[in-house]
């Protein structure tokens, strides 16, 4: 989609710190991390947040899980444990309207979120 940021994350025009990218998904490092790992999952296909993902199969949304846990593994925070977040609309604050679940690890997180 013209004008959105993960958008243009996806397909290149703006560069990003990958850790994983398959065919339909893209996970990159956050650039103001809340967390010593904090990943962010995206589909690459535009969908505006989790709300707006019930057009979306059940696998592709399956699979954006997948490798969120695929990460979190491939990060070193599977034993210690991890957070994965997706905040949808205004009061959750999302900030970037395309989905996308952070990956959060290696530290205590409390209570807070992404
Ligand atoms: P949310 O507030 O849940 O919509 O999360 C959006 C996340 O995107 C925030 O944690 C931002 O730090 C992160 N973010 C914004 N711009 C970039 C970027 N260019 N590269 C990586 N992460 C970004």
């Amino acid at each position: 989609m013209k004008d959105c940021l993960f958008c243009k994350i996806a397909a290149g025009e703006i560069p990003c710190t990958k850790v994983y990218e398959d065919e339909d998904t893209l996970a990159f490092r956050d650039i103001a991390p809340q967390a010593p790992v904090h990943v962010l999952v995206i589909p690459k296909k535009h969908v505006s947040g989790l709300s707006e993902a019930r057009g979306e199969s059940d696998k592709a949304l399956a699979h954006l899980l997948r490798v969120a846990a695929d990460v979190a593994r491939k990060e070193g925070v599977e034993e210690s444990g991890y957070r994965v977040v997706t905040n949808c609309g205004r009061d959750a604050q999302q900030s970037v309207p395309h989905l996308h679940l952070h990956v959060l690890g290696g530290r205590g997180l409390n209570g807070e979120m992404a």
